[in-house]
């Protein structure tokens, strides 16, 4: 069965998403992805066989987006790749995004070595 899965990038991570998106384009491609919107163009635009439903830009509320549907339980997994090195005007939706992904247990990797776990650990398999 087709999982659900959310991509989130900040500027800067936004070249290493999309280069992971599309080293696990065979994997992703059955499931379906949730982005915000920035990231969500980026990705659509690298890997165009993708499923890709794009909600609105994180600092314009798409983080928040997210972070709702992890509440409607709509969300298998996510990947969001922050920036650890900016600060961000938005920084207390990212905050709330990553606190709903632990109250409601949903794997969430924040960089690429745990998105390939993620993925090698089999969140996708048999889905
Ligand atoms: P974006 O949002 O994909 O619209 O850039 C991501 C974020 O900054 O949370």
């Amino acid at each position: 069965m087709p999982l659900t899965l959310a991509l989130i990038a900040h500027d800067q991570m936004k070249p290493a998403l999309a280069d992971w998106a599309a080293d696990h384009e065979a994997a992703l491609r059955p499931h379906r992805l949730i982005c915000t919107g920035t990231t969500g163009g980026v990705i659509a635009e690298r890997c165009p066989a993708l499923s890709i439903t794009r909600v609105a830009s994180g600092p314009l509320g798409g983080d928040q987006q997210i972070g709702a549907l992890i509440v409607e339980k709509q969300i298998d997994g996510i990947v969001f790749f922050i920036d650890p090195l900016s600060p961000m005007p938005h920084d207390v939706d990212v905050k709330a995004l990553t606190r709903l992904a632990v109250v409601y247990d949903i794997p969430l990797a924040m960089s690429r070595s745990t998105a390939d776990l993620m993925l090698r650990g089999g969140l996708l398999a048999g889905a």
